[in-house]
């Protein structure tokens, strides 16, 4: 940390200065990403090192290992170091983590929270420490969270449903959300239902199922899938799944109905899984959120704040109890006609992965 003795007391501070001095106890995740698991520090040197804690709900789908990994790597590249916890979707652990980065002496806390009312703690137990946090992809509600960076969220809902009404402009519509604890899955549906409320007036669409899947898991989509055809005689014509992972749900539950590539159906985070069924088609859509961005722009901010210097963020995003200072990235709309200038041109993805279960005849001319 860079105020040294800021959060520890003196004779605390003199202890863990011995112990450091002898070697015991020092854990630096500096060389390398962090892993998945709970990292005991004790002490850490009196040096002048940031170092950046970074708290995440999950590893679970592909794209947080991204964000975690860019993100690490650009502060390394700026001279510190980061200490990396995920809590596996649990509430209290994500609060005992971040209480763990907290007292190791932290200088900034990035924070992707499981639940956006339940982390608000976290915020207040930071600022006691003088440490500034960033609520990372996801908001974090109620609290004086120092800054917002994510993308514009509500504008992926609009994409997903935007891209889904073109193939299917009537009929029955399923609505397949995320987890009803995450802020930005109320902000994709809210972006959803800009675009099939009007149709919905109109006579041309009927919304037949509507849920959220619990921690966003594929088995809650799966089992909401099957619901809503059950429930409908198979008549569902379009689906609007709020991520990849839900998508492959849902799918998963058409294709034992024989109605793969029949009925579109919408994702986001261009997983590979995802974008080798758009390739296939049998998804219609995902929403690339460029991950080096986003990754790049947290690390960037964290050290500055970490230096003591202000970040400029030009927009603000209520989150129920104040304006919070925000930048919003920009998400691309991706489907069969433009993976290749998108998450292909952009290094995100390969082409021999993205085709790899097309034939290679049909591969695109690059
Ligand atoms: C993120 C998505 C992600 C989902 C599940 C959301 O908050 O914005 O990119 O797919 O969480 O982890």
């Amino acid at each position: 940390m860079l105020k040294w003795g800021r959060s520890l007391s003196l004779s605390t501070a003199a202890l863990l200065l011995a112990a450091s001095l002898t070697g015991c106890g020092v854990v630096s995740s500096g060389d390398k990403p962090a892993t998945n698991s709970g990292e005991q520090t004790q002490t850490k040197s009196a040096d002048d090192k940031i170092v950046i804690g970074m708290s995440m709900d999950t590893l679970k789908e592909e794209r947080w290992q991204k964000d975690r990994d860019i993100f690490v790597a650009k502060v390394q590249e700026l001279g510190g170091e980061v200490k990396v916890l995920a809590a596996d979707g649990n509430d209290a652990t994500q609060l005992s983590q971040a209480e763990q980065l907290i007292s190791q002496g932290v200088d900034v806390l990035v924070v992707i929270p499981h639940n956006a009312e339940a982390s608000a703690p976290i915020v207040d137990k930071a600022h006691k420490e003088g440490i500034k946090v960033i609520s990372y992809d996801r908001l974090i509600k109620n609290s004086d969270v120092d800054y917002y960076l994510s993308f514009e969220n509500v504008r992926v809902g609009e994409m997903q449903a935007q891209a889904i009404v073109e193939k299917a402009p009537k009929g029955n519509y399923v609505y397949i959300g995320g987890a009803d604890t995450d802020n930005n899955a109320h902000m994709f549906k809210e972006g959803a239902m800009n675009v099939l409320k009007p149709l919905v007036e109109k006579g041309d669409i009927k919304i037949v199922y509507d849920q959220f899947s619990k921690d966003w898991k594929p088995e809650e989509a799966l089992k909401n899938m099957e619901n809503a055809l059950t429930a409908n005689n198979n008549d569902v014509q379009a689906v609007v799944a709020a991520n990849d992972g839900t998508a492959g749900g849902a799918i998963q539950a058409l294709n034992a109905q024989g109605l793969v590539g029949k009925v579109p159906v919408s994702g986001q985070d261009a997983d590979m899984a995802a974008v080798q069924r758009i390739a296939e088609g049998k998804q219609t859509m995902t929403v690339y959120k460029p991950i080096t961005a986003i990754a790049t722009k947290a690390a960037e901010m964290a050290v500055t704040l970490a230096k003591g210097e202000t970040v400029q963020a030009d927009k603000k995003v209520n989150n129920g109890k104040i304006e919070v200072p925000s930048i919003l990235l920009d998400p691309i709309s991706v489907n069969q006609d433009n993976l290749v200038d998108t998450v292909i041109k952009d290094g995100f993805h390969k082409v021999e992965d993205v085709f790899k279960n097309v034939p290679k005849d049909q591969w695109p001319k690059q």
